[in-house]
């Protein structure tokens, strides 16, 4: 995730540093004599942590310690089941087991997280293997569920620095002042805009922020509360400073490059910026409506400030472990390989789910944190489902379009722009060199081919928790956009072109450190078609498809069914592709189980 500028965050008041719950397997004991149905859930998540490495952060000692006794003494009968436990799902299932529903997560992998996810692919070395910044995660969330208390600390993440083929850099700090000195070195304009532009977006994000924490209107069929929620926006849209109203417009409606162009004439600087505009998507800089997503990255927040993006210490599985750990906390159970085959639906109603190992296990309602494609047209038999939802979804775009390249490093790599091992390493290290740099990249993959320049956001967590890679050594985490999911010969092909993929970014980036080739020890390249593979994120879109405007808001992710239920009744929807979209946010499965819990509470559900 790109780092885009304003006003610095105040360090102190920014980060939230809570002091680690490095064992919350206390927490979990105490619980199970408050929930006397926790019984087998503490036995399975001790014994699926005993067998799973990743899992030991997340119980500690006491996971081999359990009795065995308790093993297979499993319920098949729940409230509710959370397909999938990624951290949206396992956000539902909090939320759900707190109102005290008996609730039971089913994850396909041996380990929780999904794409928030940390592993030890290489002895000693811990990666972030997909999502790897933190920023959108909701305050809300972690407050109500006291994700401190299981676990989770956010590190800070310093600043931007983009090296540029000239041998020059810009460098923009968490020093507020420093970051405009630096800019006025390439442009004195720029730095003047450069605050103007701050102050203008964070005055959107507050404007934007509510919706993100609002269920969905309806404008096609309003009721009461959408038409109220509606007036509210008009409300707080009058309310913005003139010119803002008409930022939020051209925001909504124009390309990333064309918007940044009103502000400013620094080629770095519009690139790096521009390169959250596309993240995730399968468009370029100068491709209308990238403008939105912008401000999407914009609008992460941390303590308070927005803008300020962190690492969470142990990679970002560290969040989704204390969200399952606050889940657990509350009674629910957890399953891993657990993969879901298929939803079971009588009479329109689902009434459970069928395992791939044939197990039936039946429950009031079931959750889907799975994407569209998964969930309607796989876990769905034939015949349930109206023809025009259906073709909806087939419909739903995911067009995955990046790619990661994971480095295990034996010391540091030697910017030829700023040699040595300071501050910029610390943050994001971002090659986007211009605005025409990254259009270039998006042309490679208009045609079919992964681009031979790519855009490449790099992160060194290491430098700021030692934790992840053994003393002395680090670990590198390089996001590339673009790897279209779709190549000229098929999908299939990436399996053939992954080495190159993992050449040409080494490559690229070796031109700015030329150390880097020496320093590496072991490489992990991940591509779209992994991401489809082993994660199970359709065409290997990191966001359950893509965050373009006609597939956000009330259209996310079928027209009239963004409110987290479906045309079956008791199934619902609570991750990425709902409201308010992808990034490590929690937002879509913590608004989804609000809504269960209210169907719960009208006996609906
Ligand atoms: C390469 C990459 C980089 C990213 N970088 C960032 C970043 O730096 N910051 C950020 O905020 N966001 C980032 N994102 C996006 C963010 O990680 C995702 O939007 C978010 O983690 C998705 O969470 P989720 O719970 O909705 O879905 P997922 O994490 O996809 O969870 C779905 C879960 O369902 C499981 N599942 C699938 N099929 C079955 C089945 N049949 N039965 C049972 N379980 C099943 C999966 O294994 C998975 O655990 C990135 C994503 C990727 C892929």
């Amino acid at each position: 995730m790109a780092l885009l500028p304003g006003p610095p965050a105040p360090r102190g008041a920014v980060f939230l540093l809570v002091k680690s719950i490095r064992n919350p397997a206390p927490a979990l004991l105490r619980t199970r004599s408050r929930f006397p149905r926790m019984r087998p859930l503490a036995a399975t998540v001790f014994r699926n942590a005993a067998r799973a490495p990743e899992g030991r952060g997340l119980v500690g000692a006491a996971c081999r310690a359990a009795p065995r006794a308790l093993e297979g003494e499993m319920s098949t009968r729940y409230d509710a089941i959370v397909i999938g436990g990624g951290h949206n799902g396992l956000t539902t299932a909090a939320y759900m087991a707190r109102a005290g529903k008996k609730v039971l997560v089913l994850e396909r992998r041996h380990v929780l997280g999904g794409a928030a996810v940390t592993e030890e692919i290489f002895p000693g070395f811990k990666f972030s293997v997909l999502s790897y910044v933190v920023s959108l995660l909701r305050p809300e969330i972690i407050r109500d569920l006291d994700l401190p208390r299981h676990g989770l600390e956010i590190l800070p993440l310093d600043g931007t620095f983009s090296p540029m083929p000239n041998g020059d850099y810009l460098w923009r700090m968490d020093d507020h002042a420093r970051s405009i000195r630096e800019i006025a070195r390439h442009s004195r304009t720029d730095a003047e805009a450069y605050e103007e532009f701050g102050k203008a977006m964070q005055a959107l994000c507050r404007f934007v922020k509510p919706i993100m924490g609002m269920l969905p209107p309806d404008p096609a069929r309003p009721g009461l509360k959408d038409i109220l929620n509606l007036l509210f926006m008009g409300r707080r849209f009058r309310a913005l400073p003139y010119d803002d109203r008409y930022n939020q417009v051209q925001l909504m409606t124009m390309s990333a490059a064309d918007f940044l162009d009103q502000w400013f004439e620094t080629p770095v600087l519009k690139g790096t910026m521009s390169a959250s505009g596309i993240i995730g998507t399968f468009q370029g800089v100068r491709s209308p409506g990238t403008a939105y997503v912008l401000l999407h990255h914009y609008m992460g927040e941390i303590d308070g400030a927005f803008r300020a993006w962190g690492f969470s210490r142990g990679g970002t599985g560290g969040i989704s472990n204390a969200i399952g750990s606050a889940a657990v906390s509350f009674g629910a159970e957890i399953r891993r390989e657990a993969p879901v085959a298929r939803i079971l639906v009588e009479e329109g109603k689902a009434k459970g789910v069928v395992l791939e190992s044939g197990d039936e296990i039946h429950a009031d309602i079931v959750s889907s944190s799975v994407d569209p494609r998964h969930t309607f047209l796989r876990f769905i038999e034939p015949g349930h489902l109206p023809d025009e939802f259906l073709e909806e979804v087939k419909r739903y775009k995911f067009r995955g379009s990046s790619g990661k390249v994971n480095l295990a490093l034996d010391g540091l790599p030697e910017f030829k722009c700023l040699p040595g091992v300071g501050h910029h390493l610390r943050g994001a290290i971002s090659i986007s060199p211009s605005v025409e740099y990254m259009e270039r990249a998006y042309d490679d993959a208009k045609y079919g081919a992964f681009s031979s320049r790519p855009y490449i956001d790099i992160v060194i967590p290491s430098l700021t928790d030692p934790s992840v890679a053994p003393p002395g050594k680090h670990v590198m985490s390089c996001f590339v956009q673009y790897a279209p999911y779709k190549l000229k010969e098929g999908p299939q092909a990436w399996d053939q072109k992954r080495e190159v993929f993992g050449d040409t970014v080494v490559n690229t980036i070796a031109e700015y450190a030329p150390n880097l080739k020496e320093i590496i020890l072991h490489r992990q390249v991940v591509t779209p078609l992994d991401l489809e593979r082993t994660y199970g994120l359709s065409e290997g879109n990191i966001f359950h498809g893509e965050l373009s405007l006609e597939q956000l808001f009330f259209l996310r992710p079928v027209a009239g069914w963004a409110r987290f239920r479906t045309p079956i009744r008791n199934l619902y929807m609570c991750g990425s592709a709902t409201h308010p979209g992808g990034g490590i946010m929690g937002a879509p499965g913590r608004l989804a189980a609000l809504e269960i819990l209210k169907d719960f509470q009208r006996g609906v559900a």
